[in-house]
């Protein structure tokens, strides 16, 4: 097993006690380590920088949750831009009128054969279409061969071979077979070498040009770490690529290659390959791929634990301030930073027994985004006196605090008039509480 990015960590950032919001200089700290991390598992050098960048900018001011340290909860922030970084997996482009052509480009032993099969096989079976597979491969001796036994062998349509054409023309002659035969996909296999080289590229280029691919997928070996990235480069700019096919990513490969290819080609990775077997093909999955990269499994599910257990604890906080029936402004301006963060406050309510009334009440005033914002406005207009004794704030201070947000006394009006409608509410519950009506509420 790969050291785990955490392990590494620990010795950086553990040190750190004290609690709050991560200092710049140990965010630095530990992103060297996370540096000789993303460097390990094969991620491109121009590609790390910019992560370390925008990962950096990400920790820095972040509160470290009290339950977990501060290097588990940077390998958590470095975890989720990782799959920020590393966008959605998207399936294969259908989206035309058929038969719509694909085509695999790539170096020689990247496994576009391989691949092309696989997607062939995915299509038939997850998408429920027919596939027909043409090799256009005329160089490597029994090439075209390796494709029609793979396609026999798996019961799927393949473009007889015919001696001595031309790859453009092959094309054709698929693109031709796959209209008269209603096929809905046509996956053309190309020849690869062991380098680029403009040969190479100028008949991809015309294969290209001779049928307008809905996608052109690179297929790349996810071994091949730093050199992949000059590959895709390449590809990219002489013949346009729509997604990645990475490859061998069963082996020993650390997954860089995935952040890699995602950055420079700014394309999605559609398939990975994990098998030599036809059906050994995956979706792309970014926390997965994430977690190899770094070397760790467990940091980033404890970390979200971490982060359950405290909303947990708010809520709890709440609601033995609802059990006393005590709620002031300050209370409904944490409510309304908390539905401004999640949208809703079910997560919170549904904690507490009882809370139906209240939820739909909340509800009702939800969830315009700009009222919300304007309620906010309101409360921090006001002194911390009349946030905790709202019953403070008569004619003038209306008008004060109205000023001081730039919005009406009858906004403020309303805003009290909701918070009173809520208090009621809470204090009639309160002491329906003392009856014993929340006995199985937490204490
Ligand atoms: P091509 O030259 O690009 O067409 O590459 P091939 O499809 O012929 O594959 C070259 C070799 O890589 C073959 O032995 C394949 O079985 C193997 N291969 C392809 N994809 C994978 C994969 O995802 N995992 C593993 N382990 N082997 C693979
Ligand atoms: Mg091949």
């Amino acid at each position: 097993m790969f050291e785990g990015l955490s392990d590494r960590l620990g010795g950086v950032l553990d040190k750190l006690r004290k609690r709050g919001a991560l200092k710049e200089s140990d965010v630095k700290e530990a992103m060297r380590e996370v540096r000789v991390a993303l460097l390990e598992a094969d991620v491109a050098l121009p590609v790390v920088k910019t992560f370390i960048t925008n990962a950096t900018e990400r920790a820095v001011g972040q509160d470290v949750l009290r339950s977990v340290t501060p290097g588990q909860m940077v390998v958590k922030i470095v975890h989720d831009e990782l799959k920020n970084m590393l966008g959605e997996g998207e399936d294969i482009n259908l989206a035309s009128t058929p038969p719509v052509p694909i085509l695999m480009v790539g170096l020689q032993g990247s496994g576009k054969t391989t691949s092309s099969a696989k997607i062939a096989l995915h299509l038939t079976k997850k998408r429920n279409k027919k596939v027909l597979l043409a090799s256009l491969d005329i160089y490597r001796p029994a090439a075209q061969q390796q494709l029609k036994v793979l396609a026999d062998d798996n019961g799927l349509g393949v473009l007889p071979i015919v001696l001595g054409e031309k790859p453009v023309s092959i094309a054709k002659r698929a693109m031709d077979t796959g209209r008269k035969e209603g096929y809905d996909a046509v996956i053309l296999d190309t020849a690869g070498r062991l380098h680029i080289d403009m040969e190479l590229m100028s008949e991809v280029a015309q294969v290209r040009d001779a049928v307008n691919p809905v996608e052109t997928l690179l297929v790349t070996d996810a071994m091949t770490g730093q050199d992949s990235v000059n590959v895709a480069k390449e590809f990219a700019e002489k013949v346009g690529i729509t997604g990645i096919v990475l490859t061998r990513v069963d082996g020993d490969a650390r997954g860089g290659a995935a952040l890699s290819m995602r950055q420079i080609t700014g394309c999605p990775i559609k398939m990975i390959g994990v098998g030599e077997k036809i059906d050994e093909m995956e979706a792309f999955h970014p926390d997965r791929i994430a977690n190899r990269i770094l070397g760790m499994g467990d940091v980033v599910s404890l970390v979200e634990k971490a982060a359950e257990t405290i909303k947990a604890e708010d809520a709890e906080k709440m609601a033995k301030k609802l059990r006393k029936g005590q709620f002031d402004l300050n209370d409904l301006l944490a409510q309304l930073k908390q539905l401004q963060k999640m949208g809703d406050l079910s997560g919170i309510m549904g904690m507490l027994p009882g809370m139906g009334a209240l939820k739909k009440q909340m509800s009702q005033t939800k969830l315009d985004p700009k009222l919300l914002t304007h309620q906010e406005a309101i409360i921090l207009s006001m002194t911390p006196k009349e946030r905790e004794n709202p019953a403070l704030i008569k004619a003038s201070r209306k008008k004060r605090i109205a000023a001081g947000c730039g919005l009406t006394v009858q906004d403020v009006n309303k805003l009290l008039k909701q918070y009173q409608t809520m208090s009621t509410m809470i204090k009639k519950m309160g002491k329906m509480g003392k009856k014993g009506l929340f006995g199985g509420m937490p204490k």
